[in-house]
């Protein structure tokens, strides 16, 4: 089947047969992947390459730091504050749907200024840069760059992507939508993504971080949750999710084979075209509701005229191939999540899909 889930997500199937083999012994180590030390020889290489490979991937600077620490994107919205803010110092946050109201919950003991929000007009744009009340004072900036349930995505014809934030750091949360597309890393001070979309597998996030900025105070906090030490300890303070992050470093390993961000970029502008051109082109039978400039490319969130028809649209995408397509609670109706491992032809799977439900219910 063709897998549309927002995540843990699709992987390449190329990656899944290796890890069926490596499940069950890891090269000549002996013994699974999942039952070596994290301090042997072969997965200290394995971790070794997985930061390679990413930092060539995405490209990142000499002066950023790479951390694999264990947990998902919630996590890291949690200890962000705690490594970069002091305690009561002012945080600004521009919050373009639910996940970054969810990063708003994970914030104590700091002052929080809402920059900007879309959620007077239901998160169906990104406010304008020239709208947003920055303070001059705050620790960084936090933006959510792809918003996956409400899919939402600083695009560049939202005007100037990432946005500008002058000396304050802009810290972002790539969860959904890293190495869709070449980013200049050195316009951020902090990149941060579970790893269950374009990633790999849940478990593990990647954190991208300009090394002065782990000089700074924060709050105090146990060591587990000190990225300095983490980055001393080389992610493997405690024993890291071995298993996540074998898959997280064979999945950068394939997109780099496949022809790395800017392959990646111009899929995702043939997938998101397509599925876009379908709705909008659909006579108002199916609707997308976010404004076009910040449509996102990897969740697709749309509507039926009557939610009534959802269960036969979903109960009929199964039986052709089609799954994960259910939209998330907070928004009903339906939502297509094509990241990276998503191929054409699942996205024109489901738009031929989609035109022939409609010619029998519409
Ligand atoms: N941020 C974004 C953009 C997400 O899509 C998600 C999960 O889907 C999260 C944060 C939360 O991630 P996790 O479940 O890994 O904590």
């Amino acid at each position: 089947a063709y897998n549309f889930s927002p995540g843990p997500a699709a992987l390449p199937e190329t990656v899944l047969r290796q890890a069926q083999a490596d499940m069950l012994e890891f090269g000549d180590a002996g013994a699974s992947i999942v039952e070596i030390s994290h301090r042997g020889p072969e997965f200290l290489e394995l971790a070794r390459q997985a930061e390679a490979d990413l930092r060539n991937l995405i490209e990142i600077p000499d002066d950023y730091a790479v951390l694999f620490p264990a947990g998902g994107a919630t996590t890291q919205q949690a200890l962000i504050a705690l490594n970069f803010a002091a305690a009561g110092q002012r945080v600004d946050y521009v919050v373009s749907g639910h996940w970054g109201r969810t990063a708003l919950k994970q914030l104590v003991s700091v002052d929080v200024n809402v920059a900007a929000s879309g959620e007077a007009d239901g998160f169906r744009t990104i406010p304008a840069r020239e709208s947003w009340r920055l303070s001059k004072d705050a620790a960084y900036v936090h933006v959510t760059a792809n918003e996956t349930i409400h899919g939402v995505e600083f695009r560049p014809a939202w005007g100037q992507v990432p946005p500008d934030t002058g000396d304050v750091p802009l810290f972002a949360d790539f969860s959904s939508s890293i190495a869709s597309e070449p980013i200049e890393v050195s316009k951020y001070g902090l990149i941060y993504a579970g790893a269950q979309k374009n990633l790999g597998p849940v478990g593990i996030s990647v954190v991208i971080v300009r090394r002065d900025l782990l000089e700074r105070a924060g709050q105090p906090r146990a060591d587990i949750f000190d990225y300095r030490s983490q980055l001393k300890g080389e992610s493997m303070l405690n024993t890291p999710p071995t298993w996540n992050w074998y898959l997280l470093g064979q999945t950068v390993r394939w997109m780099i084979d496949e022809g790395g961000t800017a392959e990646f970029d111009r899929r995702s502008d043939v997938k998101s075209t397509l599925l876009y051109g379908a709705i909008d082109g659909s006579g108002g039978f199916y609707r997308n509701e976010v404004a076009p400039e910040v449509r996102s490319r990897m969740n697709v969130p749309f509507f039926l005229p009557d939610a009534a028809l959802d269960g036969a649209f979903l109960s009929g995408a199964r039986e052709a191939g089609l799954i994960g397509l259910k939209g998330h609670r907070v928004l009903g109706g339906m939502r297509a999540s094509i990241y990276n491992a998503m191929p054409v032809e699942g996205v024109q799977a489901l738009v031929d899909y989609m035109q022939e439900f409609q010619k029998r219910h519409g």
